[in-house]
């Protein structure tokens, strides 16, 4: 008899099951300065440990847990806000771990930048919500989207994993366009997108 061998999929929340108030300890799991990876051009990036949706083939397994790596301090903001003060440096990413659900430390930061240098800096997120599912969320995680530029979506799905992609790991994973999105109310694609 052939035997049907099911893949795990990640979690799923309901909206408002997750809340940062009840999981982040606002911790990071690890500060990449003058990077070209996590985004448009060189980036500062923020990794912040924990995340709940628990996909399988997860790129940093060890984030998943919100008690992983050291406390966010005032110090590390300040070195950050310092790093991206370099000419060369486009802006902030936020990664993980999940930052919708570490709001306490991501928009705390990203408010700061947006003080320290306005939109001379993009911000870049990284989520495993959807965007639809962001947009029936908590209001912390709605203020976090509101100081982004731009945000990549979706749980990391090994069935659809494709390393040839720009950014993302998975093809149900987007690129997108924050402001023009939330003007618009519909998902609008980073204008940049080559594949
Ligand atoms: S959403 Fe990202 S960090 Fe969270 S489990 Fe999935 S791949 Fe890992």
């Amino acid at each position: 008899m052939t035997q049907i061998r099911k893949t795990r999929l990640p979690n799923n929340p309901k909206p408002k099951q997750w809340l940062a108030k009840d999981r982040s300890q606002q911790y990071i799991a690890s500060y990449k300065p003058f990077n070209m990876v996590d985004g448009e051009g060189v980036r500062c990036s923020l990794y912040v440990s924990g995340c709940l949706f628990n996909c399988p083939g997860c790129y940093n397994k060890v984030a998943q847990n919100f008690h992983y790596g050291h406390p966010y301090t005032q110090e590390l903001e300040d070195q950050i806000i310092k790093d991206m003060s370099e000419s060369y440096v486009q802006g902030l990413t936020l990664l993980g771990g999940e930052p919708f659900l570490n709001t306490q430390v991501c928009l705390r930061l990203a408010k700061r930048v947006r003080r320290e240098f306005g939109h001379t800096k993009d911000i870049w997120s990284w989520t495993g919500y959807t965007w639809d599912e962001l947009m029936k969320e908590s209001e912390d995680k709605l203020a976090l989207l509101s100081y982004l530029d731009i945000l990549v979506d979706g749980r990391f799905l090994l069935a659809q994993k494709d390393l040839t992609l720009q950014f993302r790991g998975s093809a149900n994973q987007r690129i997108i366009d924050v402001p023009k999105s939330l003007a618009t109310n519909q998902v609008v694609i980073w204008d940049k997108l080559r594949r």
